[in-house]
């Protein structure tokens, strides 16, 4: 087994008046081998183990002084040490302690990390279980599901009368990942200056006021400049007119591109770490795989744990109904 030598070493020989043996599994420090020169250390070539196991006193004819390694050639010898043929051969065996501190092994560890002699997951390798269990629960990933929304139109009361009769009521064909949402039965066209989409999706339960999420792509279809918004954000939004089997309207506001957004409960986004109105990026795995910024958390005790894209998003990532993503914070 190699033997370090360090400066502290040869400071403790110089103190108790001692030398120090090395033979070829010694390494001294070049910071031990300077100390050793100043403080008048001699360092002797011997057997350094066979000493250890028989501390002898020094032979009668000391060996000759070592150069240490890592001085340079150009450097004189070492000089001789003054009265060293009284002094004990001190050899520091250490059976039972390690050869480097903690300290001076975290130092190691960090110069050959930042030296890229090792990587960080090469030494949890090395180091077992213990190192690569505690990154493994700091570093569990923050999965959740995605729900892909197509284009769809929420109603008001009122608009619902308008386009499909006084006193009409949505019919629920499908219910949603959250809770109480639904999508309906029934569907309605969008005309803006520059075309028309049918057979768009109408969402219940009705809400206080109409809102329309499109796809970015529609924008373009329809002639509206539509902003990406979440939810409820309709302020500065454009209009556009709304046909149903019973009648039109035509909203000045209320149509937007949706933000992409996770629902989660309160306690969902405290297990997380995370915060309602928090942003956050999503990663995804796969072919098309990628990573999606400006991600909002939406955390309310109405909400259930599902990430929210449009179908832009989703097949630009390879993404459908179910499909599970990463959050990074
Ligand atoms: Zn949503």
């Amino acid at each position: 087994m190699k033997r370090l030598i360090s400066a502290a070493d040869v400071q403790a020989a110089a103190k108790r008046g001692e030398r120090l043996v090395v033979d070829d599994n010694t390494i001294v420090t070049a910071q031990a081998a300077d100390e050793a020169r100043e403080l008048g250390v001699e360092l002797v070539r011997g057997d350094a183990s066979a000493a250890v196991a028989t501390p002898a006193p020094a032979p009668a004819a000391a060996p000759a002084p070592v150069e240490p390694a890592a001085a340079s050639a150009a450097e004189p010898a070492a000089e001789p040490a003054t009265g060293s043929g009284t002094c004990p051969v001190l050899t520091y065996a250490r059976e039972h302690e390690p050869v480097l501190s903690a300290e001076e092994m975290e130092r190691v560890i960090g110069d050959a990390i930042d030296k890229g002699v090792w990587t960080e997951g090469q030494l949890a390798e090395l180091f077992g279980s213990a190192l690569g269990g505690a990154s493994a629960r700091t570093c569990a990933p923050l999965t959740v599901p995605v729900g892909v929304s197509g284009r769809h139109i929420h109603l008001s009361q009122a608009d619902l009368d308008a386009l499909f009769g006084a006193g009409h009521e949505l019919t629920c064909a499908k219910e949603l990942s959250q809770p109480g949402q639904f999508a309906a039965k029934e569907t309605v066209t969008l005309a803006g200056p520059k075309g028309v989409i049918e057979r768009v999706r109408v969402l219940g339960p009705v809400r206080p006021e109409t809102q329309v999420e499109i796809l970015s792509g529609d924008t373009f279809k329809l002639g509206v400049k539509a902003p990406v918004r979440l939810s409820g954000d309709l302020a500065g939004t454009p209009g556009v007119t709304v046909i149903g089997p019973a009648g039109s309207v035509a909203l000045t506001h209320g149509v937007m591109v949706a933000a992409r957004h996770i629902h989660m409960s309160c306690s969902e986004a405290a297990e997380r770490g995370l915060h309602d109105g928090q942003t956050v990026s999503i990663v995804v795995a796969g072919e098309r795989g990628g990573r999606l910024d400006n991600v909002i958390v939406r955390a309310n005790d109405a909400s259930a744990l599902d990430f929210h894209i449009d179908t832009e998003e989703a097949n630009a990532l390879g993404l459908k109904n179910g499909s599970v993503a990463e959050i990074v914070k």
